[in-house]
């Protein structure tokens, strides 16, 4: 058993970290001006993407002309350690670098490349993601927005809901239902808007989290024309082309779900001491067992996480993946609600924006978004029992 990393990994590392050191926004800047949406591109976070693209950091995997440096997928773990580490945020757009910029390359024309992915990894413009609807959440499958051929247009007419950072975004990878006569699954196409197209109306919906700084919002779409050029992929694919589209999410999500889970229970670690002083004999011998009981899920959520992605880069998908989304999510939940019981009528200082801090209320009502997106925690459980367990369908 080998528990370290070859020094060809440990060299990637190095030479990360020597350029970070360098070239990392410095955190006045960011706590000036923090990532409070999934589009909003604050300045300095813009100036460290280009930087990235630049010298190949932005997606190591990726070759040099998309940000990367054909890195393998263990540097990609190494490099996202690091970066989580330093407390620097990778992308302030996810759904633009982790699944629509990979889409278009995927699925997109030279042109749609050009015209709406580079500009994404070059921190010039911010995307959003338009799946979900009022009546289309879990069940994609049932949305509704039309797009309706019309010569050389699409006219569309619908309505999308939870789209975040729609508010910021230039455009749009928009779902649509391109034919209604066929079973659900096979008439939706992916068509590009831009978000100042005639008839598009944003509205923001009000949050628990950060109400000042809204994140997720209703997009009402009235007759919008749009030109079939921007068609991503071939017409009424689009179920297709989801499911690469959230394999691409996918990939990511579970990492991330242990490392935020690592770096709230640093915190907690770091603010315990002070959070223990106050309480007495009985309270800090629960809080203490507490306190150990959720180290205890971290390590184990890095230890599926480890697992889990060793299978991935063999065999390119791991059953660990629906497990690791669930179990970091819910663990970090619980820490987050720990951490605010513990910090008491003190949890309700303001947080840094929409990060939150150690023990905030802000930090525990965050949680609860990452166990219903990308796959709500019930979805996983019934994945986990079909496709993991061999379960009949419930
Ligand atoms: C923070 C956040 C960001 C988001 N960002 C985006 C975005 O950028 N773009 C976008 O398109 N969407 C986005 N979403 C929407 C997200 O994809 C949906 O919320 C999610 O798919 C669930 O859909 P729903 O809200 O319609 O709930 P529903 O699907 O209606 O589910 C309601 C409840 O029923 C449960 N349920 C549903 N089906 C089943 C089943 N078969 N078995 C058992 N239980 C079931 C669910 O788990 C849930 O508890 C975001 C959501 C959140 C919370």
């Amino acid at each position: 058993m080998k528990l370290r990393f070859d020094e060809s990994v440990e060299a990637f590392r190095s030479e990360f970290l020597e350029w970070l050191a360098v070239n990392r926004p410095p955190a006045e800047e960011i706590d000036a001006d923090p990532p409070r949406s999934s589009a909003y591109v604050p300045r300095w976070a813009a100036a460290f993407t280009r930087r990235m693209f630049d010298d190949g950091w932005l997606v190591p995997g990726w070759p040099p002309e998309r940000g990367g440096r054909n890195a393998g997928a263990i540097e990609t773990l190494v490099y996202l350690e690091e970066l989580n580490r330093a407390g620097v945020p990778r992308t302030t757009n996810p759904q633009g670098l982790g699944i629509i910029a990979p889409s278009l390359f995927d699925y997109g024309t030279d042109e749609q490349i050009e015209k709406y992915a580079m500009p994404l990894l070059r921190g010039e413009t911010s995307a959003c993601l338009g799946m979900s609807e009022p009546d289309a959440g879990s069940d994609l499958a049932n949305l509704k927005t039309r797009a309706v051929r019309d010569g050389d247009n699409f006219i569309i007419n619908g309505q999308k809901v939870w789209t975040s950072g729609a508010n910021y975004a230039d455009f749009c990878f928009l779902f649509c239902r391109t034919d209604p006569d066929v079973p659900k699954h096979q008439g939706i196409s992916i068509i590009l808007l831009p978000m100042d197209t005639p008839g598009v109306t944003v509205r923001p919906l009000t949050e628990i989290v950060a109400p000042d700084f809204p994140d997720l919002n209703e997009v009402f779409l009235d007759d919008v024309i749009l030109p079939v050029e921007n068609l991503v992929g071939d017409l009424n694919n689009g179920w297709r082309m989801a499911n690469g589209s959230l394999a691409h999410e996918r990939s990511m999500v579970w990492l991330m779900g242990v490392m935020g889970m690592e770096s709230a229970m640093t915190e907690l670690l770091a603010a315990a001491p002070g959070l223990l002083a106050d309480l007495g004999p009985q309270e800090r011998a629960l809080a203490v067992d507490e306190i150990a009981g959720l180290h205890i899920d971290t390590v184990a959520a890095r230890c599926l996480g480890y697992r889990g992605f060793a299978r991935f880069v063999r065999t390119g998908s791991a059953p660990e993946q629906s497990l690791m989304k669930l179990y970091s999510t819910e663990a970090r939940q619980q820490l987050a609600r720990f951490a605010a019981e513990l910090l008491g009528p003190d949890s309700l200082r303001t947080g840094t924006g929409r990060h939150g801090e150690a023990g905030s209320l802000e930090a525990y009502f965050t949680t609860f978004g990452t166990t219903i997106s990308a796959g709500s925690s019930e979805i996983q459980r019934n994945i986990i029992a079909e496709r993991v367990l061999g379960l009949p369908r419930g």
